[in-house]
């Protein structure tokens, strides 16, 4: 490397005697730098919170988070945590620029399998949000292709991307990673099937408002997914829509797989839920994706209070924002869960007392209940600022 003549103090510009006038003005230049580059250094530094929201927070991309169910709106959005950057979708939500956010705040480039649970427009339609940039290995759907339009739009996509479309089989087992799960719905042949393709699920249209189709919620694949990590297997039930009908079938026909740690409340917390369902469950944490302000009273308080009957703890995505669930250390571990601006409750009256609204705070305190709330993620942003940020299990 040879030197260029500025390195030497002796033949660059600088070492020309300055004159008085001259001297002012350089000067003032340099503390124009100063101040231009002060300036700088404040909006770079200001920035960087910016940054971190738009990005997400550091702690999220480089923690075990399992079950990241996004804050998306009306509808479902999950990820289920397989490696860094790679994760399965399962359902898309409504609207393409909010998945594609979610994806990025978990720094999410792989999926190679996307479950859509049924072509409802609030799990499907933000399908090209997801397939923003990202390689997507394989799309998973529900037997029944109701709505059509929702179908349609879901094979075109499919096929623009290049991206092969999968029904999904009755009482198919698959492994991705420490994943394994079942498909406990829909089942082969199901006389519901029938009347779902129909578009005759047999449910009350007027509990939930406007515009809900029942058929094609009770087609939604539910999944019971086990994580195999830690030495312990970790439950996690994804319902997609079903209503009370499927409810009833899966607790005839396969109750044995429906206790879970971890329950995706059906149907964004609709009244339409048969009591027995949830309580076969008995969840630790069970999770209701709904918006704000949704024209359907989506959660029906009763249906927050059974979710979080027996001391379980709800999480809505429309108070808590994002929510991230991670297996725990040991089999009887508190759970670790974060999210974006609460930290859930526990419903403690029925509604008919009047208590609609949300319960306490505290952690999980019996064996079976087991979560334990970690700071929320803006808490834990600035936390992983100063290093100390740990998603290690607390309790
Ligand atoms: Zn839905």
């Amino acid at each position: 490397m040879t030197n260029s003549p500025s390195n030497g103090p002796s033949n660059g510009p600088s070492s020309r005697p300055i004159s008085r006038p001259a001297k002012h003005l350089t000067e003032h230049l340099t503390r124009r730098r100063v101040i231009i580059l002060v300036c700088l250094l404040l909006v770079t530094a200001s920035a960087i919170p910016l940054i971190r929201q738009l990005t997400g927070p550091p702690a999220t991309s480089s923690s075990p988070w399992t079950l990241a169910v996004c804050d998306i709106g009306q509808g479902d959005g999950m990820f289920l945590n397989l490696s860094p950057h790679t994760a399965i979708a399962v359902d898309t939500g409504p609207d393409p620029a909010k998945e594609d956010t979610c994806a990025r705040r978990l720094d999410i480039t792989d999926v190679p399998l996307a479950i859509l649970t049924h072509f409802h427009a609030d799990h499907v339609d933000g399908l090209s949000g997801l397939l923003q940039g990202r390689r997507v290995g394989q799309i998973e759907t529900t037997t029944v292709d109701d709505p059509p339009a929702g179908a349609a739009q879901v094979n075109r996509l499919a096929a623009a991307a290049g991206i092969p479309v999968v029904r999904v089989r009755p009482d198919e087992q698959r492994a991705l990673g420490d994943l394994t799960w079942r498909v406990l719905w829909p089942q082969a042949e199901h006389p519901l099937q029938a009347s779902a393709a129909m578009g005759d699920g047999g449910g009350s249209m007027a509990e939930d408002g406007p515009a809900e189709n029942s058929g094609p919620n009770d087609d939604s694949i539910v999944m019971a997914v086990t994580v195999n990590v830690r030495g312990a297997p970790f439950h996690i039930l994804l319902t997609g829509d079903i209503e009370t009908p499927v409810q009833q079938s899966l607790l005839q026909d396969r109750r044995q797989y429906l206790k879970a740690d971890v329950l995706k409340v059906p149907h964004h917390g609709s009244a339409k839920q048969d009591p027995d369902f949830l309580a076969a469950v008995a969840p630790s944490l069970s999770v209701i994706s709904v918006g704000q302000g949704n024209p359907y009273g989506h959660p029906n308080p009763k249906t927050v209070y059974l979710a979080g009957a027996d001391g379980a703890r709800v999480y809505r995505t429309d108070l808590d924002g994002m929510v991230l669930i991670s297996a725990p250390a040991t089999p009887d571990a508190a759970i670790p869960v974060q999210a974006d601006r609460g930290d859930g409750t526990v419903p403690t009256a029925p509604p008919s007392s009047g208590a609609t609204s949300r319960g306490h705070h505290g952690g999980g305190r019996s064996r079976r209940h087991r979560y334990s709330s970690l700071p929320s993620l803006m808490s834990a942003r600035f936390s992983a600022r100063r290093a100390t940020y740990s998603f290690a299990d607390p309790a």
